[in-house]
């Protein structure tokens, strides 16, 4: 049997918190001192829990204190790298320093130029921030799933959203947030067209207003790319690319390497797989677009020499995720348990 998810983070919190992870994890660290293994953690959010009502606060992966922190005892334990040196490494032209950290952030939400970029900065640290390129300067486009979030946590009038998947609860504040989950998880299993007509159908109801700039402008990313922050395409529109045709997605990743490259100037051979979804046509297209690198969203870490450049895994930094996990998951050793903490 499987324990709920909220007995699962419990455990994993109070086993985090002992005495003898801790020292597991010091064991595990002293094992490995060399330079075989690329490990990238996964962030979305960096911003204080109640400043964005709009936005749904389980995309939040740190407040800037937890972010500040995490940096600091990574710099500590492990060696932070830039993506152009993971290419570099990758391509056998040169090697990765032993315990070798990249650090990503998905979707270039606006909170990453207000409280991300400065903990970098402060400590001179490069990262790598996913960029879909149909978003900067458009306020009037917004993701999904934060249309999504907006809709049903705020604008139901009714205890029942009735849509063409069915009758969901909204009744109370827990039931809209089961609802919000149950939807994602639902909709990511459509074709991409069919996903956006359920969404656009629900967000029509009356009460939504313009929301305020999601993403970063040009001028911002521009400014963050000239300070050793690697701006990666994450297609134009942020389709899942496993759900449109395989046209359309040449076209997405073509189109977002050329804005990137037209905007900022910049031009990495890498690609981030919206909402880490892909198939091995993708994977093909993306290579044709000139990509050597591709992140997924599986979890793990990545053994340079035999590691598929274009499937790498990540481990996603989550809230309420103790620090002890996340740095336990970043050693080789913690591998045959990494489907604990999915
Ligand atoms: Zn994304």
């Amino acid at each position: 049997m499987n324990p709920s998810p909220s007995i699962k983070k419990r455990l994993i919190r109070s086993v985090g918190d002992s005495f003898a992870f801790r020292n597991s994890i010091r064991a595990l660290e002293i094992a490995d001192r060399g330079n075989k293994y690329l490990r990238v953690l996964t962030y979305h959010r960096i911003d204080h829990m109640d400043r964005r009502h709009d936005l749904d606060p389980s995309l939040i992966s740190a407040t800037p204190d937890q972010f500040a922190r995490q940096l600091n005892w990574l710099m500590r334990h492990f060696n932070i790298v830039a993506l152009g040196d993971v290419v570099d490494a990758i391509r056998g032209e040169a090697c990765l320093p032993s315990r070798a950290v990249l650090i990503t952030f998905d979707d270039a939400y606006a909170d990453f130029y207000l409280h991300a970029y400065s903990c970098l900065r402060e400590r001179n640290l490069s990262a790598a921030l996913f960029v879909p390129t149909a978003y900067p300067e458009h306020s009037d486009r917004q993701f999904w799933w934060d249309r999504l979030y907006n809709m049903v946590m705020y604008h139901q009038d009714s205890p029942i959203l009735e849509t063409s998947v069915g009758s969901f609860d909204v009744a109370s504040h827990a039931s809209r947030y089961q609802t919000l989950r149950s939807l994602k998880k639902l909709l990511k299993q459509l074709p991409w067209q069919e996903l956006n007509s359920i969404v656009d159908a629900i967000c029509l109801r009356p009460g939504t207003g313009p929301c305020p700039q999601t993403v970063m402008t040009w001028g911002q990313l521009q400014e963050v790319s000239d300070n050793q922050i690697a701006l990666v395409p994450h297609t134009h529109t942020h389709p899942l690319l496993d759900r449109i045709p395989v046209s359309e997605v040449r076209e997405e990743i073509e189109l977002s390497i050329r804005m990137l490259r037209q905007e900022t100037g910049s031009s990495l051979p890498a690609i981030a797989y919206p909402s880490g979804q892909y198939s091995n046509q993708v994977v093909e297209e993306a290579k044709k677009a000139g990509c050597e690198i591709g992140f997924t969203t599986n979890r793990g870490i990545n053994r340079i020499k035999n590691c598929d450049p274009m499937q790498l895994c990540r481990i996603n930094v989550g809230r309420e995720t103790p620090d002890n996990v996340i740095r336990f998951q970043l050693n080789p050793g913690s591998q045959p348990l990494q489907w604990v903490f999915g």
